[in-house]
């Protein structure tokens, strides 16, 4: 397996896989190191399993289907991941975001993309915690909020 390269960024990148894992308590293994490595340094926000099983090889990592499979669950209930199906009942895998902290994602309903929103602070913040006080108002504990704009990326538009 290739876990290092020689540029001090992709170990910066190792480093802090390394250290999600570790705070969530996770087996550091060469697969789920790798695999944590490939979210934090996605340009999309959610992957596929077959998306993540194809750039697993392309780092070279020894790894089947099944125990991607089982990684990604690992992750799931440590609540590193979080599992969004889409439109195409695809089922696809993202850092487990948090819309109070992270902002929210932009869907590309053309090419599918998945992009980060740059947080808006400010109305978004109220709207937050008026939707928060309405939860813990009707008893209910709330565990994730997103924030989900789906509609045509920059690259799919037609140009001017
Ligand atoms: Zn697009």
């Amino acid at each position: 397996m290739q876990l290092s390269c020689n540029n001090g960024e992709a170990k910066l990148i190792d480093h802090s896989a390394e250290h999600t894992l570790r705070q969530a308590g996770m087996r550091i293994t060469d697969s789920s190191l790798q695999l944590m490595q490939i979210f934090l340094g996605a340009d999309e926000v959610l992957l596929s399993h077959g998306d993540l099983y194809l750039r697993l090889k392309e780092h070279s990592v020894d790894i089947n289907r099944v125990t991607l499979y089982r990684i990604l669950e690992k992750f799931l209930s440590a609540k590193l991941l979080h599992r969004v199906i889409d439109e195409q009942r695809i089922a696809r895998y993202g850092l487990f975001v948090n819309a109070e902290r992270d902002g929210g994602r932009f869907v590309c309903t053309h090419c599918h993309r998945h992009l980060t929103l740059t947080r808006i602070p400010g109305e978004t913040t109220d709207l937050l915690k008026r939707v928060t006080a309405d939860c813990t108002a009707h008893g209910r504990r709330y565990e994730q909020i997103a924030i989900i704009v789906w509609g045509i990326c920059e690259k799919c538009a037609p140009t001017q």
